[in-house]
C-alpha cells in the first residue's frame, strides 16, 4: 500500500443479478464484518442502483458502471452524471475493458467521460490494462501509459480518481496476475504519474488491481507495496467471499 488514503476494494457486479439475488447479496454485505480501514464500493447494474442505495449499509458506497460523456439529452440508452447525482450515487467506473473492447470505447472518449464525471463531483474508478497479445508483444507499458495519458490529459491532476489496473487476460479467466506481475505494472503507473502528472498525484492516487481476484489470492497481492486495493468482478457476487477480499489488507 503506497497510495495515501485507505485500502480500496470495489465490487463490479457487471450485468448480473435480479431484484431477488441483489436483496440477498445486500443482506450478506450488511451482515459481513468489514474492517474499518478500507473504503468499499459496489457497482450494481444501473437499474438496481436505487434498490442498493436504499438497502445497503452506508458503510459501503455505491458506484455506477458507466456514465454518459456529457450532459444528458437525446442519447438513447445512456445515463448521465447529473442523473447519478440525482439519486445519490457517488462513484462511477469508467474505461472498463469490457466497454473498451466489446463496446468499442476509445481512450480519448473515456478520458472525456472522466472529465465530465469529475466536473459533476463523481468519484471515478478509471480502468486501464493490456490484452494478452499486447503483453506477449512486450507492449504492456505502452498500452497502459496511452490509456493513462487519455485520463490525465482530460482531468488535470487526476483528483477523485482511483486507477484500476486490470490486465484483460486476467479478467473473468481465473488467471490472476502474479503479485510480482501486478506490482511491476503498479509501480510503473505510479512512476508515470510522478513524471507526467505530479509527485503529489503519484503519492495520493490509489492504484488497485483487478482480474480474477478471489478470497484465496487477495492477501498475497495485498502485501505488495504498490497494490492499494482491488476491483473484483465474479467474486464480488458472493458476499462472504467479497468480505474476505475487503479484509485482506489486515
Ligand atoms: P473478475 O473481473 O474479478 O471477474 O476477473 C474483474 C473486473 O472486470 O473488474
Amino acid at each position: 500500500m503506497a497510495g495515501s488514503g485507505k485500502f480500496f476494494v470495489g465490487g463490479n457486479w457487471k450485468c448480473n443479478g435480479t431484484k431477488e439475488s441483489i436483496t440477498k447479496l445486500v443482506s450478506d454485505l450488511n451482515n459481513a464484518k468489514i474492517e474499518e480501514d478500507v473504503d468499499v464500493v459496489v457497482a450494481p447494474p444501473f437499474i438496481y442502483i436505487e434498490q442498493v442505495l436504499n438497502s445497503l449499509t452506508p458503510r459501503i458506497e455505491v458506484s455506477a458502471q458507466n456514465a454518459w460523456v456529457g450532459k444528458g439529452g437525446a442519447f438513447t440508452g445512456e445515463i448521465s452524471a447529473e442523473q447519478l447525482n440525482d439519486i445519490g450515487c457517488k462513484w462511477v467506473i469508467l474505461g472498463h475493458s469490457e466497454r473498451r473492447h466489446i463496446l468499442g470505447e476509445a481512450s480519448e472518449f473515456i478520458g472525456k467521460k472522466c472529465s465530465y464525471a469529475v466536473s459533476k463531483d463523481l468519484k471515478v474508478i478509471a480502468c486501464v490494462g493490456e490484452k494478452l497479445e499486447e503483453r506477449e508483444a512486450g507492449k504492456t507499458f505502452d498500452v497502459v501509459f496511452e490509456q493513462l495519458k487519455a485520463f490525465a490529459d482530460e482531468v488535470p491532476g487526476l483528483p477523485n480518481v482511483v486507477i484500476a489496473y486490470e490486465p484483460v487476460w486476467a479478467i473473468g479467466t481465473g488467471k490472476v496476475a502474479t503479485p510480482e506481475q501486478a506490482q511491476e505494472v503498479h509501480a510503473a503507473i505510479r512512476k508515470w504519474l510522478k513524471d507526467n502528472v505530479s509527485a503529489e498525484a503519484a503519492s495520493r492516487t490509489r492504484i488497485i488491481y483487478g482480474g480474477s481476484v478471489n478470497g484465496s489470492n487477495s492477501s498475497e497481492l495485498a502485501k505488495k507495496e504498490d497494490i492499494d486495493g482491488f476491483l473484483v468482478g465474479g467474486a464480488s457476487l458472493k458476499g462472504p467471499e467479497f468480505a474476505i477480499i475487503v479484509n485482506s489488507v489486515t
